[in-house]
């Protein structure tokens, strides 16, 4: 390990290839923004397209947007365009919803794919959301839920086992799975098997066609910048979709939408994972959003998050005594964040972000810093590490303003 300087993260900044892309987003003048796992920052650009839509789509075009502004084709191109950077090709990744719904739809049409089997594999240490629809579809389908690390899975891989469903990072650690081997393994004992990207998508390269994945969601209000409450997607592999039987059967995935026929018929293709109207202003956000990505090679980007969360550990080893990290050490093993583990984690976030640095606390005791790669720089991650030293070694967190119960938990 090499021992990091203010300089060392202002020669890395002057060899970035990526520091132009930063001019891209709207970063407010005195904040150190690491949380962009959470809500990624505001493209520059994006105000402008909305209003573009608000006032010439929707106020003078009405409803003939529909056709002549492309709003109808909009889940399947930004589907298109989110599946470029999760290495799916196009016609197997839908945008809209929440990523809550679209587990819903995809942990349901993966279990009908696999009838004689009852089991469902999930991370027992999974984000919240994933683990009550794993459990809600398993009430609804007559499943039993079993909770295992995904490092373990092959301990609990039978022939019973319908369905697994995974995150490829997890979101309290920044521990990244082993997604092909995991793949791999599960398919071997004949089960189908679906990856949450939320902690992926817009921060490292994703091969879900090249590892033969099955199925995929994730949200687009984290790495992919497309706002808040901006629309999820699901990606469903060309193999399975003439065979998906979704549970949420709404009109627009029905084969003829305007034919208006009294019973369900699904949509060829990826549109059968359409359910209602999409959020049309949400969604033209995100497709906004996703310009930023337009020339970007997410294999440089990949490289970027690593050298940030590479630089972060560095820095607690050498200077942050008593604080160590939840986050794995080897870079292959790490999505983009860096989550350390120390006591009066809540008071130090709050204490961080009243001066500028904004992270998160996630119960009992981390402080999770997340590194969106597109407009981080090396030194203000240095100086925002400089602050966390301070407030550490002077106990400002002591300060009762910081207490639990003061402050909005994000
Ligand atoms: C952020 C996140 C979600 C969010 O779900 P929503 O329905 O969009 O609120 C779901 N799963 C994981 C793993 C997440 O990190």
């Amino acid at each position: 390990m090499s021992e990091p300087t203010r300089s060392s993260a202002e020669a890395a900044d002057a060899a970035d290839p990526l520091a132009h892309v930063r001019a891209r987003f709207a970063i407010p003048a005195g904040t150190t923004y690491l949380d962009g796992n959470s809500l990624g920052a505001l493209p520059a650009h994006v105000p402008a397209r909305l209003k573009t839509v608000i006032e010439g789509e929707w106020g003078t075009d009405l409803v003939t947007s529909w056709n002549a502004n492309g709003w109808w084709e909009l889940p399947v191109r930004v589907g298109d365009r989110i599946g470029a950077l999760v290495g799916a090709a196009p016609g197997q990744v839908l945008c809209g919803d929440s990523t809550s719904v679209q587990l819903f739809q995809v942990l349901t049409a993966l279990a009908r794919l696999r009838p004689d089997r009852h089991t469902l594999i999930t991370d027992g240490a999974g984000f919240p959301t994933d683990q009550y629809l794993a459990d809600s579809v398993a009430r609804l389908l007559g499943l039993t839920v079993v909770r295992v690390s995904p490092s373990d899975v092959e301990s609990v891989l039978d022939d019973d086992v319908a369905l697994v469903a995974f995150s490829a990072v997890d979101y309290r650690t920044g521990e990244r799975w082993d997604a092909p081997a995991i793949t791999e393994a599960v398919h071997a004992a004949g089960a189908v098997l679906t990856w949450d990207l939320a902690h992926a998508a817009g921060c490292m390269p994703f091969g879900l066609d090249e590892i033969g994945a099955d199925a995929a969601v994730g949200c687009s209000y984290k790495y992919l910048n497309g706002g808040p409450g901006a629309p999820a997607w699901l990606y469903v592999a060309q193999r399975h979709q003439d065979a998906l039987d979704l549970p949420l059967t709404g009109w627009q995935g029905h084969a003829e939408p305007f034919a208006l026929e009294p019973s369900y018929r699904p949509a060829g293709g990826i549109e059968r994972a359409r359910v209602g109207t999409p959020p049309l202003l949400s969604m033209t956000a995100l497709d906004a959003a996703l310009d930023v990505f337009d020339d970007l090679d997410m294999n440089v980007v990949r490289a970027k998050s690593e050298a940030l969360t590479q630089l972060v550990l560095d820095y607690a080893a050498a200077y942050l005594p008593g604080v160590t990290s939840a986050t794995p050490a080897d870079p292959r093993r790490r999505g983009s964040q860096v989550s350390l583990r120390l006591e009066h984690a809540y008071e130090v976030t709050q204490a961080l972000i009243a001066r500028g640095v904004i992270g998160d606390f996630r119960a009992p005791d981390l402080l999770r810093l997340g590194f969106a790669p597109l407009y981080l720089r090396h030194v203000e991650v240095w100086d925002a590490l400089e602050i966390l030293r301070d407030v550490l070694a002077t106990e400002s967190w002591r300060d009762p303003s910081f207490a639990r119960g003061n402050a909005a938990v994000t």
